[in-house]
Formats: structure tokens, sequence, C-alpha cells
């Protein structure tokens, strides 16, 4: 069985049936648009992420389920990085012919289900043929109270620089899958079935202890270096204080290149800012407040370079920044 024969308007009757309505998504699937209600004085949130086979995953390394639900939350990661909330999101699917109609019902499974976790309702898309492999655009939307919004440009020399969970984890788990090696299951987790830190970044902006945020999705070096080019600042990071996991400490022992997975490794979907000092003690109840290790890395200074330095003081250079499409 192949997806032809099931037609575009079958297809996207097979997703509208599993979508439940929400009072402020005033008109969701079936019409020419879809209109959603914000909260009165809120500033509307758009981001979008292209998900292309053979460039960004391939269908024999993830089941079509974990690849919905990824799709959704590094969306969902963009709308965290702003502290704002999550509301709707719009689907863009490009489906090869012979995919298998099972595979496209786990995938909008696997969409609907990271939608549902994030508090977002499908309320539009697309749907075509794709002459080549499997195309995934998701738009999320979402509202943020302008006050509160965490921009890049907001660093200052003095700020202290902090990171959530761990790093590395993806990049390590992709290291293996591309070796032909099986990750452990953890860090393997950590690569199909990333978490968007939500609630931390609505923690963040409502309480106002960051002065700048970004996600980390091209790696920590070329992630950095954003905050640092849009706020007119430099950084000194200290590598010994960067969070990684036993799993990932367990391999840097076998091999010491592995280090450099968490400085310049891609998809780890944590959330990196900077926050005055007086933050920190708000910061760590909010660590213990969501389970969720918010580390200091190190600090913001003036100029407009990143250091990353170790303790013995030498500073460690990395051999590439980050993933770079057209690098
Ligand atoms: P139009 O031609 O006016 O763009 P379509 O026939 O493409 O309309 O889509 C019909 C309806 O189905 C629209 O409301 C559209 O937003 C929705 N839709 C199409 N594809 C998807 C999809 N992949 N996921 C969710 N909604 C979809
Ligand atoms: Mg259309």
């Amino acid at each position: 069985m192949s997806l032809g024969g099931c037609g575009e308007f079958g297809l996207i009757e097979r997703i509208r049936a599993q979508v439940a309505g929400r009072d402020d998504i005033l008109i969701g699937i079936g019409d020419d648009c879809s209109a959603t209600a914000l909260p009165a004085g809120e500033f509307l949130l758009t981001t979008t992420d292209l998900l292309i086979e053979e460039v960004h995953f391939r269908r024999d390394w993830t089941d079509l389920f974990a690849l919905g639900r990824k799709a959704v939350a590094v969306n969902i990661s963009d709308i965290a990085a702003m502290g704002g909330t999550p509301q709707s999101l719009s689907l863009g699917l490009g489906l090869p012919a012979d995919l298998d109609p099972e595979d496209f019902d786990q995938l909008v499974a696997g969409i609907l289900a990271g939608a549902r976790e994030y508090g977002a309702v499908l309320s539009g898309g697309d749907t075509c043929r794709s002459p080549g492999g499997l195309l995934l655009s998701v738009t999320v939307l979402g509202h943020i109270a302008p006050a509160l919004t965490l921009r890049r440009c907001g660093a200052r020399a003095g700020d202290l620089l902090y990171v959530s969970g761990t790093l590395g984890d993806s990049a390590l788990a992709l290291r293996e899958l591309l070796a032909g090696r099986t990750p452990e299951a953890g860090i393997a987790q950590r690569h199909h079935q990333p978490t968007a830190r939500l609630a931390l970044g609505r923690e963040l902006a409502q309480r106002r202890l960051a002065t700048a945020m970004i996600d980390l999705s091209d790696g920590l070096r070329a992630d950095l270096g954003h905050i640092l080019a849009a706020s007119g600042v430099g950084a000194r990071v200290e590598a010994a204080a960067l969070p990684l996991s036993p799993v990932f400490r367990g391999a840097m022992m076998h091999d010491s290149g592995v280090f450099d997975l968490a400085l310049a490794g891609g998809e780890d979907y944590e959330l990196l800012w900077s926050a005055p000092p007086t933050a920190a003690s708000p910061l760590a109840a909010l660590s213990a407040e969501l389970g969720l290790p918010l580390t200091c890395i190190g600090e913001i200074v003036a100029g407009h370079a990143l250091r990353v330095v170790a303790a013995d003081g030498v500073e460690i250079l990395s051999p590439k920044v980050g993933y770079n499409h057209f690098g």
C-alpha cells in the first residue's frame, strides 16, 4: 500500500479528523485561513523549521512518530527561547507517493502528540506530493507580552552565562549513528526525541531572570556567537563548568575529541541565556522547582571575542563552529 490513491483531500481529512478544536482557535483546518485569538496586548510570535529527508534525518534511523514529535519540539524550542507561549501550528507536508499510509498516520500522530505536549493546536497547513524525499515544514505561532520578550541582543558585560540540561548528547548520538554504531539509549533519546525547554523559557521571562536568550540548535559556540554579535559583547566560557551527562563523560575518557561535541555539536535544544549576578539565587530556586540543571558556564565580557578556557586558563580552540548548511 502507498499514499498514491488516497488523494490530497483524503489525507487532509485523515489529519483533520484527529484534531480537537479549542476556544482560542476561531477557525481551524478546513477554511482558506485559520484564525486565532491572541491574549490582549500580546505580540504574535512565529517561527518555522524545515526537516528534509537526507539533510535532517534518515528514514532508516528514526520512526516517523518520533520524527513528527521532533519537528514540533524544535519549533517550540524557538518559542521557548523568546520566553513565549505556543498556541497553534501550521504543517507543510511534502509526501513521497510511495510513503506507506501507516507511516503517514504515525507521522501525523507524532506531530499531534508533540503539539498536545506543548499546548498547541494544529490549525492548518498544506499537503503536496514530493518527487524526492519526505519534507516537513512546521510553523508554530505563539504569543508573548512585549515587555517580557527575550531577544538575543540584551546581554551586558558583567552578566553571567547559563545553560540548561546537558550539552553534546545529541551530537554524540549522531556521531555513533554515522559510524554505524548503536548509541546508548539515553543519548539516542536526546537526538530523536529532544525536549523543548518551554516551562523554563516562560519562567525566565516572567521572573525577569534573563537579559538575552537563544536555544541551542547549532552548537554552543555558534549560538552563543549569535548572542554576542547581537549584543555587541564578548564572553569567557569555563570549559570545566559545561554540564555533561555521565554517558558523555564516559565517551570523553575514550576519546578526548568528544569534548568538542559539547562546544560545537548541534541539536541540544537547551536554552542559553545571560543574567545579572543578582539572578543567581532565584535561578538556583527555579532549577530545583523544575528539576532541571541550570548551570553557570561563564560570563559576558566587554569586547567581541568568545574565549573558551580550560581550568588552567589556556584557551580551547575548536576545529569547527556549529552546523552550517551552506558552509
Ligand atoms: P488552499 O488550497 O486554500 O490552500 P488546501 O486545499 O491546501 O487549501 O487545504 C484545505 C484546508 O486544509 C486548509 O484549511 C488547510 O490549512 C488545511 N490543511 C492542508 N494541509 C494540511 C496539513 N498538512 N495539516 C493541517 N492542515 C492542513
Ligand atoms: Mg493549500
